[in-house]
């Protein structure tokens, strides 16, 4: 016994557990050194135990040394307990449940919505000819969505336009707030805001009150551009729709212009490009006609010039406005504009 108690052994069996403790990565780890020392059969436990084998004259001292060995490390097990373990102690401790070999679990990763991935297009096809990305705001006024683009309050070309009004009046007792029903208030706004030469592209939501079918929903979003110099043609309009189209729908796109009435602009057109699927013979997507629309455009109203301030014998533009679900149902085959807006991840994924 002599052997097993003395000074020195005491303080190697401190030694021993203060450096073995030092390597532990787990809360399991600690608690089996400390089963080894201080569990009920453990090293310390045993020597506390057989205190009554020694000497009588040096059982008070040994026993006063074992017991602050004993509350030494308890207090050091403690303390290792409360460390942080990082992820590859985690790792390790949990490695004996986990097979490393599979093959590991693909996270989910999201892709763009398909409007956003065709809005994104557009402006890549005219960004390299100068146009400027702008933004407007969604909610607008009636002197930007209308009175500025030559659409006066009670004519009917208002009609055209099935606008959600905002519930609020003004001190006139009007409402002049509504949700833009197209994005062609950006170019009074534009207008107002700047000299020329203009050459902005403006996408963004708009908004309609009217009921949804396969071609028609209550939001969707729409691309609208504008150019204003001195000296623009409509030669510049068609150029310009033409480089468009051959960077969206194909390198040997024709297009094709027919009149149309938009109040903002004179003389408005139709655009039309041959059919891409059919080359021009007629198939269902272009109705057996051999052309598609895809988007109305004209020469900016002289009104339009005038009402921002710009005098219309010195500058003209034109403009054009494209929706963006249109162009993205012709370009990938959707025949239902409302799943665009449905939240159907098997649609969504497609893209
Ligand atoms: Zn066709």
């Amino acid at each position: 016994m002599s052997e097993v108690l003395n000074i020195e052994k005491i303080g190697q069996i401190r030694g021993n557990v203060i450096s073995e403790i030092s390597k532990l990565r787990s809360k399991d780890e600690i608690s089996n050194l400390r089963i080894k020392y201080l569990g009920r059969k453990g090293i310390v436990s045993k020597l506390l135990r057989s205190i009554h084998e020694i000497p009588i004259d040096q059982r008070k001292i040994f026993g006063q040394k074992l017991n602050i060995l004993k509350e030494e490390l308890e207090l050091l097990f403690e303390e290792k307990s409360n460390e942080g373990f990082n992820e590859f102690d985690q790792f390790n401790k949990e490695k004996s449940l986990q097979d490393i070999s599979l093959p590991g679990r693909k996270g989910i990763i999201g892709n763009l919505h398909p409007t956003s991935k065709v809005v994104r297009e557009i402006c890549k096809a005219f960004t390299p000819m100068g146009f400027q990305i702008v933004e407007g705001p969604e909610i607008e006024l009636d002197k930007y969505n209308f009175e500025l683009l030559n659409i006066p309050k009670d004519h009917p070309s208002r009609d055209m336009f099935d606008t959600f009004w905002v519930d609020w009046k003004n001190d006139k007792d009007e409402y002049p707030l509504l949700m833009r029903t197209h994005t062609s208030p950006m170019q009074a706004r534009v207008m107002e805001g700047s000299i020329p030469p203009i050459r902005v592209l403006v996408p963004g939501k708009v908004f309609r009150y009217e009921a949804t079918d396969a071609s028609h929903e209550w939001h969707f979003f729409q691309v609208e551009g504008l150019a204003v110099d001195k000296g623009i043609t409509f030669a510049d309009l068609k150029g310009t729709v033409y480089e468009f189209a051959r960077a969206i729908f194909g390198s040997e796109r024709k297009i094709r212009f027919r009149c149309d009435y938009f109040p903002f602009v004179e003389p408005g057109v139709d655009v039309s490009i041959d059919c891409f699927i059919c080359e021009g013979g007629g198939c269902r997507v272009c109705s057996k006609t051999g052309w598609i629309e895809i988007m109305g455009a004209g020469m900016v109203h002289p009104k339009v010039l005038s009402s921002v301030g710009y005098d219309p014998e010195i500058y003209s533009g034109f403009a054009f406005g494209m929706g963006v679900e249109r162009i993205a149902m012709l370009k990938y085959g959707i025949e239902d504009i409302r799943l665009f807006y449905s939240n159907d991840l098997r649609f969504l994924k497609q893209f």
